[in-house]
């Protein structure tokens, strides 16, 4: 006989020897011990149950369900929570008149108008330069300065590479 013949031997045996057994104890040998109790008749019923998963889904079962508010908030509360001190505009008392130009500003803030008209200034010299250079990644290992109009280059500007430019000097435009 065989390995595999010998187990199949051994376990013949065995679930014949368990089923007399079975049988021996008063049991059906087809059917095991199994635990029953009385349960409350709220719970479902496994035909009910059966009965619910057939049905269709209803149209409920979609929604996303999130919290409501129960009551309506009267328009006392409503306007004392939106017009709270804390929820105002602070009123700005650091205004004043810029020097330069007399537009309003911030105190210790730069004027925006101001700011403006140097962006501009800026973008015409870097213009000029573009065009002095030729070409991108031309620029001169030097230093520049930026002449205006009847405006001689100091001694220590001599060795530095000077933007000329054809207008008067703007006031707020300082060195
Ligand atoms: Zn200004």
């Amino acid at each position: 006989m065989s390995l595999i013949g010998f187990f199949r031997f051994l376990r013949c045996s065995l679930q014949q020897l368990e089923s007399k057994l079975i049988q021996t104890a008063g049991f059906n040998d087809k059917l095991g011990p199994a635990l029953a109790v009385n349960g409350p008749s709220l719970l479902p019923h496994p035909q009910q149950i059966r009965d619910e998963e057939s049905s269709e889904p209803s149209f409920l079962d979609s929604i996303f369900w999130m919290a409501a508010p129960k009551k309506r908030r009267t328009i006392e509360v409503n306007r004392c929570r939106r017009r709270n001190p804390n929820k105002l505009i602070e009123i700005k008392t650091n205004i004043e008149p810029c020097p330069e130009c007399g537009n309003l500003k911030q105190k210790n803030i730069l004027c925006g108008f101001c700011y403006e008209k140097v962006q501009k200034e800026t973008a015409m010299i870097r213009k000029q330069i573009e065009l002095m250079e030729g070409r991108p990644h031309n620029a001169p290992t030097m230093e520049t300065v930026v002449l205006y109009e009847n405006e001689v280059p100091r001694e220590v500007d001599k060795e530095k590479r000077i933007v000329e430019r054809s207008r008067k000097r703007p006031s707020w435009f300082n060195l």
